[in-house]
């Protein structure tokens, strides 16, 4: 069963991907499907013997291009429609044990630019409204591979979190004049005291509510919608920055800290977003400390409301410590 379900309650679709239940789960690393293929006679994914990026399908996809008719009808008040999209898988590096931090800013550059080129292709279909570019890192957030990789959804409307940015930014700009996101920059860029780290294009600050103790967010100085809106020397700074964030995180836990990073951009349908569009990175980290998790309990899944334990300001000093 593949399909596409939308929940009458809050208006948001749900994916349904049962095929997904077996997909490759932690293998042994000698295993890896995304290692590269060093013996013809046991392909993996990747079909080269060595590689910088590489880019593919997911082989278990929870969207695709031509996907199959919903096993079950509409009814009443819900709907149903086929699990059209694309699901992508952006491999880091041909190293096993390799991460983002670890690869350098020349790599991390290369993916920025492996990032902007999907961003553009899969933004140019028609069956896809929006881009989105994201990795699950550590097993606490359900990596099912250790191999450094992230991956790119293409969904066939925006999906409920950007959404909910725009609207408010939208509304602001209607009544205020002003991106909403050009003015967070500039006045986390005043006032300093959330910041991580900070170079001529690009700030990482923690946000003045973050819903997770270590949540830190990179921004663009300038009003840039996407990644295409990035000059040459944008996207090294984006890299840049983006190494400093990794390895503060790692130096602060003194582990590879597992997060959920996600990046918000333009949407690629014509509605009008480019105004309100704000390119910016999220990185969700579930630690509040090197042994304890915060979970999501009543509050933020029946309540939506989030409830923190550590000032942002205490946990940025402590980043910007930490480098
Ligand atoms: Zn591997
Ligand atoms: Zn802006
Ligand atoms: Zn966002």
């Amino acid at each position: 069963m593949t399909e596409r379900r939308r929940d009458p309650l809050s208006g948001e679709w749900r994916t349904f991907a049962t095929h997904r239940q077996d997909r490759t789960f932690l293998p042994p690393s000698d295993q890896c499907p995304l290692c590269p293929t060093r013996d013809p006679s046991v392909p993996t994914e990747v079909p080269w013997s060595s590689f910088d990026v590489a880019v593919f399908d997911n082989r278990f996809p929870s969207m695709v291009a031509h996907p199959p008719p919903p096993d079950v009808a509409a009814f009443g008040v819900h709907d149903v429609l086929p699990a059209t999209g694309a699901t992508e898988v952006v491999v880091y590096s041909d190293d096993h044990q390799a991460t983002l931090a670890s690869l350098g800013q020349d790599r991390i550059r290369l993916v920025v630019d492996v990032w902007a080129e999907r961003y553009a292709a899969l933004g140019q279909r028609e069956d896809i409204a929006y881009v989105f570019v994201f990795e699950n890192r550590g097993e606490v957030v359900g990596v099912t591979l250790h191999h450094p990789h992230g991956q790119i959804y293409g969904y066939p409307e925006i999906p409920p979190v950007p959404a909910r940015e725009l609207e408010v930014a939208r509304r602001h700009l209607a009544e205020q004049g002003t991106c909403l996101l050009c003015e967070v920059v500039a006045q986390e860029r005043a006032d300093g005291l959330r910041l991580v780290a900070r170079n001529d294009a690009f700030i990482a600050f923690v946000p003045f509510a973050a819903r997770f103790p270590y949540e830190v967010h990179v921004v663009a100085h300038r009003h840039a919608p996407s990644l295409l809106d990035l000059s040459d020397p944008d996207r090294d700074a984006l890299a840049a920055i983006l190494e400093q964030v990794l390895v503060g995180y790692d130096a602060l836990f003194g582990f590879p800290l597992p997060f959920i990073m996600a990046m918000h951009q333009a949407p690629s349908d014509d509605g009008e977003w480019q105004a309100v569009s704000h390119l910016h990175l999220e990185f969700t980290p579930l630690h509040r400390a090197p042994d304890r998790l915060k979970y999501l309990a009543g509050s933020e899944l029946g309540g939506g409301a989030f409830l923190n334990d550590v000032a942002p300001e205490r946990a940025a000093a402590a980043l910007r410590a930490a480098r």
